[in-house]
């Protein structure tokens, strides 16, 4: 029986890559849902390409747009609440969580709650809430597997060892496009140059994130969650090539990678087929065209995110939910020409020391930070 698949976010990078997985991958996979945010006629082109039995849009506003787009008897739900409605209501075995943002969190809790096996792309819903995410899994049976492509490497790693005999577990960054800049000039970035990433094609919010290297931060945050890790335990390397996808260090020393081209269609066909591994469409690794794998040693003071990650991870109540609404309300400022790409990484830094927490956070509180973060960052405009 081919397993049924449910995609969050599918109109975007991930999502996208994912119906390709899923297209090469036809005979064992059938696509029963799919959502987006406002873009209604790429979804229903998406839907009527796979035949999708069932679609949502967040955008309220572009329901009637969406439904005269599908094949009659498609099943059509809109807003925040049609996309949990969607999650709940749908049988599938997988469900893909690639919403981009904090806005991808009540899909994301509902795949959980509903005890599904999760593909989790949306690393915003585990920074935000993971204290959460990680406890409701247990205990409704769900299964978290890692798409970010570092923490699917970990993931694999893992595989190699007891987890009592992890010593660490080593994030690679690209360093993004201005790994090698001097900090004014890093400050003074255009949205164009923060947009052209070195080694991977991905959505603009993550793109922006890896130029700040934010998304770097956001990962130890992710990794401390997936994997139960104290952040002493996760350390940070540059490796500008992206072909060494993480490592796992256990106590006798050796280290265990994950290696392959900069493709994320490889960690999705991953959870998508996990544990099995099948010929896939994702580029392989040409040793001939690999040359030298360099790494170095981030530098904290041209890349203060990678502390706020740190700082956030080691406080958590909502300081994860406060660190990422903040860099989402800055890259979104960012975005609209309203402030310098310097300013966004001291606004999330600023907001972050602003917050006062509450310990043992539950969801409520969680969104109220999330807000919170927001409207601290117009303040500070
Ligand atoms: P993207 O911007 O290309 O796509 C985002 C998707 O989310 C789209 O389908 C969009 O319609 C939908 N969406 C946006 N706002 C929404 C809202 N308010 N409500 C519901 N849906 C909404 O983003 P992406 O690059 O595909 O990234 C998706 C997630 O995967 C992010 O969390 C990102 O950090 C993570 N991720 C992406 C990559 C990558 O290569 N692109 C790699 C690792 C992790
Ligand atoms: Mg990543």
């Amino acid at each position: 029986m081919p397993k049924r698949v449910l995609i969050l976010g599918a109109t975007g990078s991930i999502g996208r890559s994912a119906l390709e997985v899923a297209a090469a991958l036809a005979d064992e996979i059938r696509i029963v849902g799919l959502t987006a945010g406002s873009d209604a006629a790429s979804l229903a082109e998406l839907a009527r390409r796979f035949s999708v039995p069932a679609v949502a849009i967040a955008d309220e506003n572009a329901f009637d747009q969406l439904r005269r787009a599908v094949p009659a008897g498609t099943r059509v739900l809109a807003g925040a609440e049609g996309l949990v409605e969607l999650v709940q209501t749908t049988e599938a075995d997988f469900v893909l969580a690639a919403i981009v943002g904090a806005a991808g969190l009540p899909a994301t809790l509902a795949a959980v709650e509903q005890g599904r096996v999760v593909g989790l792309a949306n690393k915003e819903s585990l920074v935000m809430a993971g204290a959460l995410l990680m406890p409701l899994a247990v205990a409704r049976g769900a299964t978290l597997i890692p798409v970010d492509s570092e923490h699917s490497a970990i993931f694999q790693a893992l595989h190699a060892g007891r987890r009592e005999d992890v010593r660490r577990v080593i994030l690679t960054a690209s360093g993004g496009p201005f790994r090698s800049w001097p900090a004014e000039r890093i400050a003074a970035a255009t949205l164009a140059e923060a947009l052209r990433h070195p080694t991977w094609n991905m959505g603009p919010k993550i793109t922006i994130d890896s130029a700040t290297m934010v998304n770097k931060a956001l990962e130890i945050i992710e990794a401390h969650w997936l994997f139960g890790l104290p952040p002493e335990q996760i350390d940070v390397l540059i490796h500008p090539e992206s072909i060494v996808h993480s490592l796992v260090e256990f106590q006798d020393g050796s280290l265990i990678a994950q290696l392959g081209t900069p493709d994320m269609k490889t960690p999705i066909q991953y959870a998508l087929t996990y544990p099995r591994r099948v010929p896939g469409i994702a580029d392989r690794l040409d040793w001939r065209q690999v040359g030298c794998l360099r790494f170095e040693l981030p530098d904290p003071a041209r890349f203060p995110a990678l502390e706020l990650g740190y700082a956030a991870a080691r406080r958590g109540g909502c300081s994860g939910a406060v660190f990422n609404a903040a860099n989402e309300a800055a890259v979104t400022h960012f975005r609209n020409g309203r402030i310098p790409f310097g300013r966004i990484v001291r606004l999330a830094e600023q907001v972050l020391g602003r917050h006062v927490d509450v310990a043992q956070p539950g969801l409520a509180d969680l969104l109220a930070a999330d807000r919170w973060a927001r409207e601290e960052v117009e303040r500070c405009l």
